[in-house]
């Protein structure tokens, strides 16, 4: 980082908690690796107080934010403009310094199409499973719709989340993509192999051990296996998946590349591949990897 100045720049996270974050080393390094003069830094946020927070942030000259759990929604009314797939999403995970106020995007989305692509991994015309109907499911369907896959089986635990986010996204883009189902009818899936994304907190550190589903016949079915879940490295899952003879990946280049793109954003740059990779070695650094 160059010598904080009269004109270095700042951006930062927003959230609650927000001690665990990785984003201060994914952008702190794109800044020493681009040679800006810009700092950033985590903002504990109590609850009720997002919109002082985002008023407050704008008040300082705060080039822009991330938006972290429980805000991602609330942030919303706080802004002047929301991008098109974040607006229906309803979720905004950066802002960017606007005129009269931020504007609010959702890098978690085009951070997990980046890195799916970087992986090789396509969306478009595919049957997918998504296990798991929370706020990043809810994303990761609206995602593979507006990229148009040709299918999504989205199972999860409680039945009518799946179906409440099926009947949205299904009539935002005017057609019946997502197909819910309760987790435990997995055996119901037809035949085939599919992309599968594990979109669900079980396996999650320290619970290490555990994955959403552990019958090794639905494994059969998995040629990709993607988890959002990246701490673990390797999460049990992925361990399944591979059991099974598919290809495994985690979330840990979604979360870079949601950093990447949101600086991208901010700053008005394009990031190389180069320079994403030198940053991914740096959260692998932070994981202790
Ligand atoms: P969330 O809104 O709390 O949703 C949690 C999901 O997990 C729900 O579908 C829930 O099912 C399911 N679940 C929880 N415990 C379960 C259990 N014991 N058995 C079966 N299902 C269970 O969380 P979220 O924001 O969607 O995040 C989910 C995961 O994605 C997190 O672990 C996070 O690490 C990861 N994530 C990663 C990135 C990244 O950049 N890589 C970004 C965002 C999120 P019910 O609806 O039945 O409760």
């Amino acid at each position: 980082m160059e010598m904080i100045n009269g004109k270095t720049r700042t951006c930062g996270l927003i959230g609650n908690p927000v001690e665990h974050t990785m984003s201060p080393a994914i952008h702190n390094t794109l800044a020493e690796k681009c040679g800006h003069n810009l700092v950033y830094v985590p903002f504990f946020v109590e609850e009720r107080q997002v919109a002082d927070a985002v008023k407050g942030a704008y008040a300082l000259n705060i080039l822009g934010l991330n938006v972290t759990v429980p805000y991602k929604s609330e942030v919303i009314k706080s802004l002047v403009e929301v991008d098109e797939l974040a607006a229906k999403i309803g979720a905004v995970n950066t802002l960017v310094r606007t005129q009269g106020g931020y504007k609010g995007y959702n890098t978690d989305m085009s951070g997990l199409q980046r890195a799916m692509e970087s992986e090789g991994i396509r969306i478009e015309g595919e049957e997918i499973i998504l296990l798991g109907a929370g706020g990043a499911s809810r994303a990761v369907a609206y995602l593979c719709a507006s990229k148009k896959a040709k299918k999504v089986y989205m199972l999860n635990r409680t039945f009518d989340k799946a179906q409440k986010v099926a009947e949205e996204v299904n009539k935002a883009f005017g057609c019946e993509i997502i197909v819910p189902m309760l987790l435990s009818d997995y055996p119901k899936l037809p035949d085939g192999k599919f992309l599968t994304i594990q979109g669900t907190s079980v396996g999650l550190a320290p619970n290490d051990n555990e994955a959403v589903i552990e019958d090794t016949a639905f494994y059969q079915k998995v040629h990709t296996g993607f988890d959002l879940v990246y701490r673990p490295f390797t999460t049990r899952f992925m361990k399944l998946v591979k059991e099974a003879g598919g290809q495994a990946y985690n979330g840990l280049k979604m979360l870079l590349y949601q950093g990447v793109n949101a600086y991208e954003l901010w700053n008005q740059v394009e990031i190389s591949d180069k320079e994403a990779d030198a940053v991914y070695a740096k959260l692998k650094e932070e994981m202790g990897l």
